[in-house]
């Protein structure tokens, strides 16, 4: 396991923007990363995210005080970096525009609402088809309102709804839910 997490770790990649990254190490830590599930995500985000800054830091709302960490912090940007087996390809029935993308840009939104910035960027690796997508936009504080409201309906015994399907898949929490039962 070590010999095989050097191996992946090792490698050093050029890459920019939206190229197609035919480096087999990509093909090779995507497929023994993901056995390690958890692992994929952090080796990816080491060799490919852009480097920034970041803090650990809180905002208040309502009675809540919504904290977090984005994967980079800009001069008028937050950053967030992923990686995941969808691909934009439409040979894949989940397209990375109607999956993880939506999930990423929620939290990019509130990651920009926390430290007042003006823009998000997203950055999101498929190892479906080997390639870095970008997203760029200005922050939405309506998505920001709708989020933190559905939280707090949540909290306050509402009705939770469950995610996209997929999101439960890999969850840390689905031996314990019993919410991923109606999704
Ligand atoms: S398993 Fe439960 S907590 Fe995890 S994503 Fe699914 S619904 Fe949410």
């Amino acid at each position: 396991m070590k010999e095989l997490l050097e191996r992946i770790t090792g490698f050093i990649a050029d890459y920019g923007g939206e190229q197609y990254l035919d480096d087999p190490n990509f093909k090779y830590a995507c497929d023994v990363a993901d056995t390690l599930r958890f692992k994929r995500g952090d080796l990816l985000h080491e060799k490919l995210a852009e480097r920034h800054p970041s803090i650990f830091y809180a905002k208040e709302w309502d009675r809540y005080v919504i904290a977090g960490v984005p994967d980079g912090i800009g001069e008028d940007f937050v950053y967030e970096f992923k990686s995941t087996v969808f691909s934009n390809s439409a040979k894949y029935k989940w397209r990375i525009d109607n999956s993880v993308l939506p999930v990423t840009r929620t939290q990019a939104n509130i990651y920009a609402w926390i430290f007042n910035k003006r823009r998000w960027v997203v950055e999101i690796f498929s190892c479906a088809d080997l390639r870095l997508y970008k997203w760029e936009g200005e922050v939405d504080y309506g998505d920001v309102e709708r989020t933190l409201k559905g939280f707090k309906a949540a909290e306050e015994g509402g009705e939770i709804l469950p995610p996209v399907c997929w999101k439960c898949d890999s969850c840390k929490y689905r031996d314990h839910c019993k919410v991923k039962d109606r999704c």
